[in-house]
């Protein structure tokens, strides 16, 4: 007899397999990142194939075999419906699912990292926003952070000195910011200000609500979006 698990997830994923079959990338609270195999859900018959949509909190179920885990039951609870109507938001969710899914590779729980999820989903679904760029990279760093990624801030990583003249650099493969005088020469461009240096730390210390309200400018947003990707490339 195969034992049948239940737990809450949020759907990150899905992938064509076969003729009618998907694969599931789901983040559950009790078991961690997932992929779980949909049988036979592309078809008009099945059962399951209309509570397995991407983003939406379910009640799931599985067995475990030889091959992989299997969808037994879906059931959602809560489809972050509202997110769909705006497009920004509604990006801004497919980032957060697919950094998700791309940056969580074990399969222990982790409270942190569900909470997380739930509280920026939640928030997105609720909030008028006109911007949510900052909403993401709150996400993004947060949840680095909490799987022990979190970047050295406050000193230079080679040095353990203060930045003295303004000039900083973001160092991905290093673990943080360095001085100007430490930078290695093969580094990749990320200099930043000290604008961009307190949004990385104000991030760390805020809830999504007090970091959705942080202003962005354009030139800010790209930094972070080069940042961020640099970072994610160097740790995965
Ligand atoms: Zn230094």
């Amino acid at each position: 007899m195969f034992v049948n698990y239940k737990t809450s997830g949020v759907f990150l994923k899905e992938i064509d397999k076969g003729e009618a079959d998907q694969l599931f990338t789901i983040y559950t609270k009790d078991f961690g990142r997932l992929e779980v195999m949909g049988k036979g859900i592309r078809k008009m018959t099945s059962k399951l194939r209309s509570q397995t949509r991407i983003l939406s909190l379910s009640d799931v179920e599985f067995i475990q075999g030889k091959a992989g885990k299997t969808l037994t039951g879906s059931i959602i609870r809560d489809k972050f419906g509202e997110i769909g109507a705006d497009l920004n938001k509604t990006e801004t969710a497919k980032k957060i699912a697919q950094l998700m899914a791309k940056a969580l590779r074990g399969q222990e729980r982790d409270e942190k990292s569900w909470s997380l999820l739930l509280e920026t989903l939640l928030f997105l679904k609720k909030t008028d926003l006109r911007e949510t760029a900052a909403v993401y990279h709150y996400f993004f760093w947060n949840l680095l952070a909490g799987l022990g990624y979190r970047p050295q801030l406050d000193v230079c990583c080679f040095c353990k000195l203060k930045p003295a003249c303004g000039i900083i650099y973001f160092e991905p493969g290093d673990g943080g910011i360095s001085c100007k005088a430490c930078r290695p020469p093969d580094a990749r461009d990320f200099q930043i200000d000290s604008g961009i240096l307190r949004i990385l730390k104000f991030f760390e210390e805020s809830n999504v609500e007090t970091a959705s309200r942080i202003k962005l400018t354009e030139s800010q947003k790209n930094k972070l979006e080069a940042i961020s990707t640099g970072f994610l490339d160097t740790i995965l």
